[in-house]
């Protein structure tokens, strides 16, 4: 099943059109850029497939792997569900900065934990193992016992995508990744996603504001204005030069 299908979606605050009947579907294993100037709609997108907010009722249906997780302006029951399979990555990381970039991936993937076994360092042996080899993954297991704000930009960011790993997440949601990130560790956090899209088949919408990172790193290209898709195909052939 598509990782997302998005049918006649609206969301409006207020009197502002976040999204204006949007209609797009990704399919597993696509490697997706989302683009298109600020406000343009592309983050409301993003949180509406995951059901962080209800989309306008009376039309439009968002299914994820297949579940219906939003219709007539509700949030179905299928959305926990879709959240697992889902790995949310953010601009700003979203690791607790005080626990090491270790405890960080246990907690946030395997919530079930307390949090004191992130203070103490008590974890169950299986689970260890798991996290260390998703930080390995991602080329950071060597900085697992540092604390997360002292850890740069890039390794943070690569943390946060060893935690939707250890997740079991099926696809990689990612908002504006790299944009806090300097261009050495922006390539390499892109070439990281690409990577997990081409071996082990994740599917990654990924939301830019840089085009040229959309061309270079993403297959297909979806772009938003003013909360419509006004172009959605291959990023070959594209240019940002005139
Ligand atoms: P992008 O991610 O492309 O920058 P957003 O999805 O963040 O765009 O925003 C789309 C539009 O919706 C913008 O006009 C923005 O100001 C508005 N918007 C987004 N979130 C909210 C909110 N929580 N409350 C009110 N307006 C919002
Ligand atoms: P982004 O485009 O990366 O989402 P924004 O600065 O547009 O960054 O939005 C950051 C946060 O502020 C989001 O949670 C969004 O919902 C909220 N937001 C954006 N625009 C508005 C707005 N006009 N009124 C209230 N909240 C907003």
């Amino acid at each position: 099943a598509a990782v997302a299908s998005v049918r006649d979606v609206s969301k409006t605050y207020g009197a502002r059109k976040a999204l204006d009947g949007v209609s797009v579907e990704v399919g597993a294993g696509e490697m997706v850029a989302l683009i298109g100037p600020s406000g343009s709609g592309k983050s409301t997108l993003l949180r509406s497939i995951t059901g962080l907010h209800p989309i306008d009722p009376g039309k439009g249906v968002i299914q994820v792997f297949g579940e219906t997780v939003q219709q007539n302006g509700r949030i179905t029951g299928a959305v926990r569900r879709a959240r697992g399979r889902l790995g949310m990555i953010f601009q700003q990381f979203n690791l607790v900065g005080r626990l090491s970039l270790f405890s960080n991936v246990m907690l946030g993937s395997l919530g079930r934990l307390p949090a004191w076994r992130g203070l103490i360092g008590l974890w169950p042996r299986a689970d260890k193992d798991k996290a260390m080899a998703a930080l390995h993954r991602v080329g950071v297991s060597e900085y697992a016992a540092q604390r997360a704000n002292t850890l740069s930009g890039g390794q943070q960011q690569r943390g946060a995508i060893a935690r939707v790993l250890l997740q079991g997440a099926k696809a990689i949601l990612a908002d504006e990744p790299v944009a806090s990130l300097d261009p050495v560790s922006a390539r390499k956090v892109m070439e990281l996603l690409v990577e997990l899209n081409k071996r082990d088949g994740l599917g990654v919408i990924v939301t830019l504001h840089q085009v040229d990172y959309a061309i270079r790193y993403c297959d297909r290209v979806i772009a938003l204005q003013k909360g419509k898709v006004v172009y959605d195909g291959p990023s070959t052939g594209l240019d940002t030069k005139r």
